[in-house]
């Protein structure tokens, strides 16, 4: 019997991460390459299946193995059911693309296309952070903030694939516009770039031109006991704490896992968003429910294991 495999794919703003995965889950082929600029969707559609066909084609895998399936996870508002991606600002892609119908042209095999922050809680319950967890809330903090929610055992997705937008749930602001549209998201005021954005409009442009003011520098001038930055980050780990808190409240999770640049190693900054969760949640949930949180542990490949799950039968 020919072996089993598997493509996975996520395609990000600057770059495709593919993997080829056996069925045993073993990795025989990990690639990054850039994403196409413009990333307009025919050429990043090409630029995967070259990449791929090339692999297929080196390794002679055509005669002792068959192409399984392939997965596709990518940010956006993603139809998992249609294989359609609605919109995705990340890639600039603003008119709805159907991603899955462009890839079942091209290869011969089932195709799964997904939110890649679902697919994130679904690598993270499977092979991650999160395992052997039953409810789990996922969120990513980076230069915006996505989420993924993971509910009785099953990915969960809503009507229409569209749950789990953590970072588009409404922060108090004043009047910040979002990519979505709409204005003061969570992650207008609370994503890394919020951050560099709320350094920028403070500081003196003099002094620190406010457009070159990033995430890293922000933190940096606080560690340096800066304490207006302190006060940036502060007001930041208190929103996201605030937004999570109502997740906790609404969901009764048992798990929340953080991931994104933003968090990462920063220990600090962590505790206070833990703290606020804990503080803000309703107590039955933190006390009596065993509530983890915790960094993400599958990092950048979060994604890419949810697919693996999700075409495995392993996760639905
Ligand atoms: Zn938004």
């Amino acid at each position: 019997m020919k072996q089993k495999l598997f493509w996975t794919i996520d395609i990000g703003g600057t770059k495709v991460l593919l993997l080829l995965i056996d069925s045993n889950g073993k990795v025989l082929f990990r690639q990054k390459i850039k994403t196409p600029k413009p990333s307009k969707p025919q050429a990043v559609v090409d630029t995967i299946v070259e990449t791929i066909q090339a692999e297929t084609e080196q390794k002679k895998l055509g005669f002792k193995a068959e192409l399984a399936g392939l997965g596709i996870c990518t940010a956006g508002f993603v139809d998992h059911q249609e294989g359609l991606v609605h919109q995705s600002p990340n890639l600039e892609w603003h008119e709805p693309v159907p991603l899955g119908n462009y890839f079942k042209q091209r290869v011969n095999c089932p195709v799964v296309i997904e939110n890649d922050t679902n697919a994130a809680v679904v690598g993270e319950v499977l092979y991650g952070a999160a395992c052997g967890h039953k409810d789990v809330i996922y969120v990513t903090l980076s230069t915006g903030i996505g989420g993924g929610l993971f509910l009785n055992g099953c990915l969960y997705r809503g009507a229409d694939g569209f749950a789990g937008e953590i970072g588009h749930t409404k922060a108090f602001g004043r009047g910040r516009p979002c990519k979505c549209g709409n204005t003061d998201c969570l992650e207008t005021w609370a994503s890394g770039s919020a951050l560099a954005r709320s350094a920028g409009e403070i500081w003196d442009e003099k002094e620190q031109k406010g457009d070159h003011i990033t995430t890293a520098w922000v933190f940096e001038q606080a560690d340096k006991g800066n304490t207006l930055a302190q006060a940036i980050i502060d007001h930041a780990a208190a929103t996201i704490g605030l937004g999570l808190s109502n997740l906790v409240t609404l969901f009764n999770p048992t798990c929340l896992v953080i991931g994104g640049g933003v968090a990462a190693n920063r220990t600090d900054f962590l505790k206070q968003i833990t703290e606020t969760i804990r503080n803000k949640s309703i107590k039955p949930a933190v006390e009596i429910t065993s509530l983890t949180i915790i960094p993400a542990a599958l990092e950048p490949e979060a994604g890419i294991w949810g697919m693996y799950s999700l075409l495995t039968g392993q996760a639905k």
